[in-house]
């Protein structure tokens, strides 16, 4: 049976405690909407509160150290988010590759980590508008995912289960422009073909690949019948409930 489609919102650097309504109110119809999984990555500071207010909804981690525990100011593991109630963390997302230098060497380390301490991880990908205007957009990505994928020896059902790819060109990043869906599919295609080289056809086949980019409840319905869009990674839509139901109800 097919995966759920998967819609998670990313709530980056926004999220006071006075945003917990908004958090209690996507659970609310979450648990109305049982054909799509839904889930919420607040800020660090908001992990364990968002979880402690929510029954059905996944609550994630925007990030975590690719070590275990010891000298480094300010940095937060990954058993330290599992222990603030994180289910799954998101890693490799193009601001962090950008605002932190990080490479697809420490993303890969820190999706190892996250795995170990029994979370599901959520890899980004995605091309400048550089890339994509010089023709070399798939290339790039595939790149990306080769050197940032975990390795994974689990069952089929396993790896699908904990791994979820997102598709986010940064270009189409918070700023209302999206591909077509025909650049979806063929982005999202070449990725389940890596995927499947990857990890076997069974686990390949059925790991979700989300898009990620100005998604909106207008264009949710567009984009989430894409073929092999199996869900959305969601940043700005996503920090009200109506606006993130709405793409929620569209999918
Ligand atoms: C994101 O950064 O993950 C994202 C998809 O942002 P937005 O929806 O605001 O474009």
């Amino acid at each position: 049976m097919a995966p759920r489609p998967y819609i998670v919102g990313n709530w980056k650097m926004n999220g006071m405690r006075s945003m917990l309504g908004e958090a209690r109110a996507i659970d609310r119809a979450a648990q109305r909407l049982m054909k799509v999984e839904v889930a919420l990555a607040p800020p660090f500071t908001l992990i364990h509160a968002v979880h402690r207010e929510v029954e059905q909804i996944g609550v994630g981690a925007q990030d975590c150290h690719a070590g275990e525990d010891g000298p480094h100011t300010g940095d937060i593991s990954a058993t330290m988010v599992a222990d603030a109630g994180a289910k799954f963390v998101i890693l490799g997302h193009s601001e962090r590759r950008q605002d932190h230098g990080e490479t697809n060497e420490l993303v890969r380390a820190k999706a190892d980590a996250a795995l170990g301490a029994g979370m599901r991880v959520i890899l980004c990908c995605g091309e400048e508008e550089s890339v994509r205007d010089g023709g070399t957009a798939e290339a790039f990505v595939l790149n990306q995912l080769r050197k940032s994928l975990p390795q994974m020896q689990s069952e089929a059902d396993e790896i699908a289960d904990r791994l979820t790819v997102a598709y986010e060109p940064i270009w189409a990043i918070g700023t209302g422009r999206t591909p077509t869906v025909a650049e979806v599919e063929a982005m999202h295609g070449a990725i389940r073909t890596l995927l499947i080289e990857l990890y076997g056809e069974t686990a390949g086949s059925d790991v979700r690949i989300l898009y990620g980019g100005s998604v909106k409840p207008d264009n949710a319905a567009e984009l989430m019948a894409a073929k092999n869009v199996g869900g959305a990674l969601v940043g700005g839509a996503s920090l009200t409930a109506e606006s993130f139901l709405g793409i929620v109800l569209a999918t």
